[in-house]
């Protein structure tokens, strides 16, 4: 594997640039111990062989995806001036450009007002939104899906906000029957809805949670932390098509940059639809504002300090990249999905493998077929295992049985989940790599199964 180098040439131009704006200062110079830098620095990149090859197309396992070349760039030229996105006077340019790049967010969900910033991941972003839900609706239940992403029920305790969680269907969807149950029987505050599960990428049936609501009355919170890019695409099936197409009828949205949005770890985006919700963040601190009479984006974030160069490598991508349907960047995740699709192709026509059900994004979850869940469980971690020998790189997924009821038949449940084998197959070139992705998997379970 080679690591891109060719672009860190224009890393030397742009800080040239950056350096022109600075002219009128009196001369500073740092001058490094270039010796014992180096030392260190080849010490480090010998530390860091020890991963898994994450930006290689046979990386198939969990969440991971490179940055692409902007953001990286972008993400270190701002490293020297270190921007800090708390108030306006530690980060002029990148505040700014937050406000741009969380707007152009917003724009890609429909909406043209919002209240909006990055956060450093999509649990601080959640944690924000269940926070102001918790205001809106004191005393009242929080219930998201047991598919949905654990923290909302740990965020919930440390809020001490009442939570329940709610059963699926064999998609690993929200049992919409199961909802409306607990509406009938509960005060329920507000409702998250997840867009991409990060287990198996399934998506909540949004639309009749909106006609629940209508009904009953919640506030309803989209976690798309992992989906809500594919806001954008074109090959979606059409119920999670649905999905999306009503999401800006929602209250909040997570969504993380950092997972689909080509950035570095450290970048997640709260968005409520109602501005007016800023005003549960007021206080007043002593120090740190004195340069604007706008509102700072430290006034309506929980953390204080925050990347500069975030918003900046972000900002980047979307100029670049802009998040428009049809658009280069789309087309990446058209690609994913059309990876996903194919290898869940490949796998419901294997006799080896039982796939729970068609993909909703670009993961793929399966098993492997055998008389018992614990067999099937040992048998994929077998062939986890043996993959990986083969730079193959899978991921593990213990899934409840419910999600096999449809499809698992003649599997003896021994136990209550299975040991699943999974794919993120989040990036473009996934597609091209399929057909030898396909031959070593193929390989590998054929030597697991024989031995
Ligand atoms: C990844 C993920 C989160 C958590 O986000 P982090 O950025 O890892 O903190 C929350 N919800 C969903 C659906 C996710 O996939």
């Amino acid at each position: 594997m080679t690591l891109e180098k060719e672009s860190l040439g224009l890393l030397q131009e742009a800080l040239a640039r950056l350096e022109e704006g600075f002219d009128s200062l009196p001369k500073f110079d740092r001058d490094p111990n270039l010796d014992a830098l180096r030392t260190v620095l080849l010490e480090v990149a010998e530390r860091m062989q020890d991963n898994y090859p994450y930006p290689h197309p046979l990386y198939v396992g969990q969440m991971l995806k490179p940055p692409t070349e902007i953001a990286r760039l972008a993400y270190m030229l701002s490293l020297w001036i270190n921007p800090n996105n708390h108030a306006l006077d530690g980060g002029r340019a990148s505040s700014a450009m937050e406000k741009e790049a969380v707007a152009e967010i917003a724009k890609m969900f429909g909406w043209e007002t919002h209240l909006g910033h990055l956060t450093s991941g999509g649990t601080m972003a959640n944690l924000e939104a269940l926070w102001v839900a918790g205001n809106l609706q004191p005393n009242k239940k929080v219930v998201a899906s047991n598919q949905a992403h654990y923290a909302h029920a740990r965020i919930c305790s440390m809020l001490r906000i009442p939570f329940q969680s709610v059963p699926c269907d064999s998609h690993a969807r929200m049992d919409i029957v199961a909802l409306k149950k607990l509406l009938q029987e509960d005060d329920i505050g507000t409702v998250v809805v997840t867009i991409g599960t990060t287990a198996t990428g399934s998506i909540d049936p949004l639309p009749e949670i909106l006609e629940l609501q209508a009904e009953y009355g919640f506030r309803i919170h989209a976690d798309t932390a992992y989906g809500g890019y594919f806001m954008l695409v074109d090959n979606l099936d059409a119920e999670a098509r649905a999905a999306f197409d009503c999401i800006k009828q929602v209250d909040s949205i997570v969504v993380d940059p950092h997972k689909h949005g080509l950035q570095p770890y450290g970048c997640g985006c709260i968005l409520f639809k109602d501005p007016s919700v800023g005003k549960i963040y007021k206080h007043d601190s002593p120090f740190t504002y004195f340069s604007s009479e706008e509102l700072h984006l430290g006034e309506i974030s929980f953390e204080c300090s925050r990347a500069g160069s975030s918003a900046v490598a972000l900002w980047a991508t979307q100029r670049l990249l802009p998040l428009i349907p049809g658009g280069e960047f789309a087309g990446y995740l058209s690609k994913s999905r059309k990876a996903a699709l194919t290898l869940f192709e490949k796998l419901q026509n294997d006799s080896r493998f039982v796939v729970a059900f068609p993909p909703e994004l670009d993961i793929v979850v399966w098993v492997v077929k055998s008389q018992s869940a614990s067999e099937s469980s040992r048998l994929a971690k077998e062939i986890f295992k043996a993959a990986a020998q083969e730079n193959l790189h899978l991921a593990l997924a213990n899934l409840p049985k419910e999600l096999f009821l449809e499809t698992g038949e003649g599997i003896n449940w021994d136990q209550d989940s299975i040991t699943c084998l999974r794919s993120c197959l989040m990036k473009p070139e996934h597609l091209d790599w399929i057909d030898s992705i396909w031959q070593t998997l193929d390989a590998v379970t054929t030597k697991v199964l024989n031995t």
